[in-house]
């Protein structure tokens, strides 16, 4: 109905890599000798780990023998790989996840965009602010959402849960009454996580309202602290009121490659007392033909011994470079956190500039592109994103210009 007309074209959410994007492009053509550090979008750099690649060879090959060769993959996901998702990202943290509650998928962003669709139509939902534009978006193209203000850049039915420093950055339970309840830690932008016990609170909450929590924890891997929380089946009462996606991209470097995953305990139902696993397993069957076998068995290798200690030090690498990035901004004085139990650093822009004009001073002034927190929600104005997912030399040269600003 809503993409009928050509309104979501003007989304926000979309705007933002496109306008920094051409902005980047219009300044590298009239300054073809600047040296631009890019540290805006939330794309990995490395390359993939050898297990990963050792696996995707032998799954090639396997492809290449009439004995071996796999056609159509299971529409739910390949069991070596919902096994191993089941025993490592939840059994071995003591979370009850069974691998036919695992469904398969080319990664988080397609799942939570469309995981609405097992929802009603006039289902409330209540997002982040600011939040990783895929869930509001997405909610827009579902004509969910009311109408848009651009004055305060917010839709009239979406409930916003804004994040700010006086709270660190974690969403208070709203008093509107929400019917879905998207949350997303590690955050995108913010960088900040909730600690098991805050986690618990919405668990109880969602439990209490008869809402569902749509857990996005496609930063997993990035968590550093012991009270934070991987997976929200760490708190009791989850497995009937969350779903948790999950990516391989940030956690193995999958961007390129796409894989990740739904978790819907059998026992979740919506409101109206409708069981959600069957659902979205239709919805899966119907409009998904799955992950190519290949990238499940590269995805099956994340879990082998090689590839646990393979991503940790991938992983180990971008936390350093996390570090240094937040550490330097401080001792600079600026207003920054994150960067602790994620790949993104949250700044404050010097001076009461909007997030737009620290994205030009930056620039133009030191060559570095980050994100305007502005593009994440009306709760973003005057903050800044910048990403861990460079070079460590790169982090290092960006924060040398940064500091002489
Ligand atoms: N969820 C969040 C919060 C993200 O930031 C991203 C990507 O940046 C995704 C999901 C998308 O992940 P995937 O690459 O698996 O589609």
């Amino acid at each position: 109905m809503f993409l009928a007309n050509q309104d979501y074209l003007k989304l926000p959410g979309s705007y933002l890599f496109s306008t920094v994007a051409k902005k980047t492009k219009a300044y590298t053509d009239a300054h073809p000798e600047a040296a631009i550090i890019r540290l805006g979008i939330g794309d990995v750099t490395q390359p993939l780990p050898p297990a990963v690649i050792d696996a995707l060879h032998r799954a090639v090959d396997e492809m290449s023998r009439a004995e071996t060769f796999r056609g159509y993959a299971p529409d739910l996901g390949y069991s070596f790989l919902r096994e191993a998702i089941a025993e490592n990202d939840f059994a071995a943290r003591g979370c009850q996840v069974s691998a036919d509650e695992i469904f398969v998928s080319d990664g988080a962003k397609g799942d939570s965009a469309n995981i609405q669709e097992i929802f009603d139509h006039d289902s409330r939902i209540a997002v982040c602010d600011p939040v990783y534009p895929v869930y509001v978006d997405s909610n827009v193209m579902a004509g969910r959402t009311g109408t848009y203000d651009p004055a305060t850049g917010i839709w009239s039915n979406v409930i916003y849960m804004p994040c700010t420093a006086d709270n660190h950055f974690a969403p208070e339970i709203p008093s509107e009454q929400p019917d879905l309840i998207y949350l997303c830690f590690p955050n995108n932008p913010t960088g900040a996580t909730i600690t098991r016990d805050q986690m618990q609170e919405w668990v109880d909450y969602a439990n209490r309202i008869g809402a569902v929590i749509l857990y996005d924890a496609a930063y997993e891997a990035y968590i550093t602290e012991d009270n934070v929380p991987h997976s929200i089946y760490e708190c009791e009462g989850a497995r009937t009121c969350a779903i948790e996606m999950r990516s391989f991209s940030k956690n193995a470097g999958f961007t390129g490659l796409r894989l990740g995953y739904v978790v819907i305990p059998k026992e979740l139902k919506d409101r109206k007392g409708q069981a959600l696993h069957p659902l979205w397993a239709r919805r899966h069957g119907t409009k998904y033909n799955g992950a190519p076998y290949i990238v499940q068995r590269a995805g099956e290798a994340v879990y082998s011994e090689a590839g646990k200690t393979q991503v940790r030090e991938m992983v180990g690498k971008y936390m350093e470079n996390a570090r240094f990035i937040l550490d330097s901004l401080k001792s600079f004085g600026y207003e920054a956190s994150g960067g602790v139990n994620s790949p993104y650093v949250w700044l404050r822009a010097p001076g009461n500039m909007t997030s737009w004009e620290f994205f030009d001073h930056l620039l133009e002034k030191a060559n570095v592109v980050g994100t305007p927190g502005s593009g994440f929600g009306p709760s973003g104005e005057h903050y800044f994103r910048l990403t861990a997912f460079g070079t460590y030399e790169n982090s290092v040269e960006a924060m040398e210009r940064i500091r002489k600003l």
